[in-house]
């Protein structure tokens, strides 16, 4: 529910639990376009897992649902990986937040349609938005042995951000890929391999990228595909 009116944010937050007071304590901007967010809080009692999401109230009537990247439940340590998009209202609220500033938020949430013990080999699907995502999937991917790879659509300025991030195993392409079948078998040849034919693919990211890459993967291989949009060109929060 990214917009609603002020009385139904209030009784909300009213009724959900939330963290107690957390702080900024680090910022970087890993390019101009995407922020790593560090908070400081009492993370006791927080269940955290592949894909757990807050949702911030960004003001009476906006929230807006980001990705904890990282966290260190001992330390009361947790990331956000965002991308500054420039147009929206949650955009412009991480971009603004700095070390010092004060947040009561809601405690996080957890989603298990990400992360499927049994499924062998993961290929995850997204883009700027989908990075904090990969975060929270690679430790947990490396720690049960699974075969996996990153498939990222990035703007030019953010090709090396998973590998600031860390991340391993990540194939980069361009933002207007056009999934036609030519850049398909030129770009995306492992999807057509024996090995990867069953693999678990999660899409995130953009809603329009996550539909063409899930009828490739339909065409062309007998993988379990669960999509889930995280925005869509003209349209506030999903
Ligand atoms: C479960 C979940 C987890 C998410 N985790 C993260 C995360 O960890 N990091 C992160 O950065 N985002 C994440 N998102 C996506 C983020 O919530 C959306 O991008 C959200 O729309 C941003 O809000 P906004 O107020 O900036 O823009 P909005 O007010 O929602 O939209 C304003 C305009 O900007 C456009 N827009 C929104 N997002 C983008 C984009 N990425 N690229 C281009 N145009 C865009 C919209 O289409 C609209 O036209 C997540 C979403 C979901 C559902």
């Amino acid at each position: 529910m990214p917009s609603a009116p002020k009385w139904l944010f209030d009784t909300l937050e009213f009724l959900t639990p939330k963290l107690p007071l957390t702080e900024v304590v680090e910022t970087v901007f890993l390019s101009k376009s995407v922020k790593k967010i560090c908070f400081k809080g009492d993370l006791k009692n927080v269940q955290l897992g592949v894909g757990s999401f807050i949702d911030f109230r960004i003001n009476d009537t906006e929230a807006r649902r980001y990705t904890v990247s990282y966290a260190d439940i001992e330390k009361g340590i947790f990331e956000f990986v965002v991308y500054l998009n420039g147009k929206g209202c949650g955009s412009r609220y991480m971009a603004d937040l700095k070390v010092g500033d004060n947040i009561v938020m809601y405690k996080p949430r957890g989603d298990n349609r990400y992360y499927d013990k049994a499924a062998q080999r993961f290929v995850i699907f997204g883009d700027e938005t989908s990075l904090a995502l990969a975060c929270s999937f690679l430790p947990v991917l490396k720690k049960n042995n699974h075969q996996f790879m990153f498939i990222f659509e990035l703007d030019e300025e953010n090709k090396n951000v998973p590998k600031l991030l860390g991340l391993e195993n990540c194939l980069v392409i361009p933002k207007n890929f056009s999934f036609s079948k030519e850049d398909c078998e030129s770009k995306l040849a492992v999807i057509h391999t024996p090995d990867w034919q069953e693999a678990k693919f999660v899409l995130t990211g953009s809603a329009k990228s996550g539909q063409l890459f899930r009828k490739v993967i339909k065409e062309k291989t007998k993988g379990n595909v669960f999509l889930h949009g995280y925005w869509l060109a003209g349209k506030k929060g999903l």
